[in-house]
């Protein structure tokens, strides 16, 4: 063992790193909540998309794959994804954004340009006369992200980690070569410590002092209705613009807004406004009809500016890593950057897949640098 390494945040980002670094360290995971998930992990869309994000995000979903679709024997049961296609579509005067995306495509999944009879057949609730175009990403798959989480949870106890509920990080402080936590009137010592706070990152930062990353966490908006028969092979709908999605979730359908609507650190709560707005173009769109809704939440995405994730240590703070900044993709991703989170703390390979490129493209430094050192 190398030490004890202390993650903050019980989401699928601090299960994921404390899971990597446990073979390595003496882990201990403390969460704020009574359960883990219970934020913006157990609130997504569950769906693995290889043609979305930033150049290293599209690296790092790629990269978790593997993990994904076939984990080890002894932390799930089953593969994580089961086939769920995506369907970008586009009116009529989007099509120039169809080939666009297209053309960013870049080494994921094939993505293949279909006329608006071919995106009919897949979608029959599309209206015909709304649709300009359409994308298809065959490989995109529906994970599920409780196995997902349980898998990396196990993984932790299996090594020995300890994971403790209603532990909130209220104080954090360096020592003499590590770090001192308080947590529930305990005090936790630890030789690192992993920031995967989600959207409270830069408020974990700013209680031992460390300068933000500049997070900005967006609320995004859920809500499922009864979906109609003959959906069944539906692939998830998505505009072009990402002004909405929907996608089949057993016998009712998934739909959202996709607002990107800046908020506060918080349990963030669905506005009824955000709800009508998705059902006013989701029933534009489609013959839904949509009038009632059986359930409905929102969670936080969190972005940087560049919209890349925040990992790596933090500069001027030995032994404080980042691990924040994942946005709407920190589910697909979670697999390669706990490896990579390991893989910087203790020196080892970097996943297959994630080079150099990549590790700058997320490295906290990129952040603090000045416009001239930026500039070749
Ligand atoms: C509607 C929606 C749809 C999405 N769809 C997808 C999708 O299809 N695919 C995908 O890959 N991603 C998707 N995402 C994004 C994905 O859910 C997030 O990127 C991911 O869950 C972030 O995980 P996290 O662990 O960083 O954050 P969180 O799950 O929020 O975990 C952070 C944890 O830190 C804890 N914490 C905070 N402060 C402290 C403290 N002081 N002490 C102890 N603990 C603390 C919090 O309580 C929280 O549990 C979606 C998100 C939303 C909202």
């Amino acid at each position: 063992m190398n030490g004890r390494a202390l993650v903050i945040g019980g989401g699928i980002a601090g299960v994921s790193a404390a899971y990597a670094l446990a073979p390595h360290f003496d882990v201990i995971l403390l969460e704020r909540e009574s359960t883990l998930a219970y934020h913006t992990t157990g609130r997504s869309a569950a769906q693995y998309i290889e043609n979305y994000g930033v150049p290293a995000v599209r690296a790092l979903t790629r990269a978790s794959h593997g993990f994904l679709s076939d984990p080890p024997d002894d932390l799930a049961d089953h593969p994580l994804l089961s086939p769920c296609a995506v369907m970008m579509i586009a009116r009529p005067d989007q099509t120039q954004q169809l080939e666009a995306a297209l053309i960013a495509e870049g080494g994921g999944a094939e993505m293949k340009r279909l006329e608006p009879k071919d995106a009919l057949e897949l979608c029959p609730i599309l209206r015909p006369e709304y649709l300009g175009g359409a994308l298809l990403e065959e490989d995109g798959a529906d994970i599920d992200v409780a196995a997902l989480h349980q898998a990396f949870v196990r993984g932790i106890r299996k090594h020995g980690g300890e994971i403790r509920t209603d532990a909130g990080v209220s104080s954090l402080e360096a020592t003499t070569g590590g770090w001192r936590a308080a947590s529930s009137g305990d005090v936790v010592e630890a030789d690192l410590v992993i920031n995967a706070g989600g959207a409270w990152g830069d408020q974990i930062a700013g209680l031992a002092g460390i300068p933000p990353v500049g997070l900005v966490p967006k609320r995004r908006t859920a809500f499922m209705v009864t979906a109609p028969a003959g959906l069944e092979d539906s692939p998830m709908i998505v505009d072009i613009d990402e002004q909405f999605y929907f996608k089949r979730d057993g016998q009712q359908i998934l739909c959202s807004p996709a607002e990107e609507v800046p908020s506060e650190p918080c349990d963030a709560r669905p506005r009824e406004i955000d709800i009508a707005i998705a059902i006013d173009r989701i029933n534009d769109a489609t013959t839904l009809g949509i009038r009632s809704v059986k359930s409905s939440w929102t969670g936080l995405r969190t972005f940087v500016a560049d919209q890349a994730p925040v990992v790596g240590e933090a500069p001027d703070h030995p032994g404080f890593f980042w691990l924040v900044g994942q946005g709407g993709t920190g589910i697909q991703t979670a697999a390669s950057l706990g490896s990579v989170m390991a893989a910087l703390v203790t020196g080892t390979r970097l996943p297959e897949g994630i080079g150099p490129e990549v590790i700058d493209d997320i490295s906290p430094h990129r952040l603090f640098r000045t416009p001239r050192e930026a500039t070749p």
